[in-house]
């Protein structure tokens, strides 16, 4: 199944998603086929991975908090970026 665009390459990631009962999401998951970045679900925890780096949050997590983290990975993911172009031990960008 086709999922959103990595944040780092811009290439499809692959996406999953399992459901209990057909509407209670029990887990999903997106990742980049280059392994730059990955977002995964479980039963009410959310990590993202992006390089070697995490985050993670749960539902007692505050909004307060959660913003906070979006913040963090949309700088880790600028500095990745940045960095991947400058190292050749980072999966590089395929050809689009
Ligand atoms: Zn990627």
């Amino acid at each position: 199944m086709k999922g959103e665009e990595c944040p780092i390459c811009g290439e499809i990631m692959e996406h999953d998603s399992d459901y209990l009962d057909g509407w209670c999401k029990l887990e999903e998951s997106d990742d980049c086929p280059n392994g730059h970045y990955s977002y995964s679900y479980y039963t009410g925890v959310t990590v993202i991975t992006i390089g070697n780096k995490q985050l993670f949050w749960n539902y007692n997590t505050s909004f307060a908090d959660m913003q906070r983290i979006h913040h963090l990975a949309d700088e880790m993911i600028k500095r990745y970026k940045a960095r991947r172009i400058n190292d050749q031990s980072i999966p590089s960008l395929s050809p689009s």
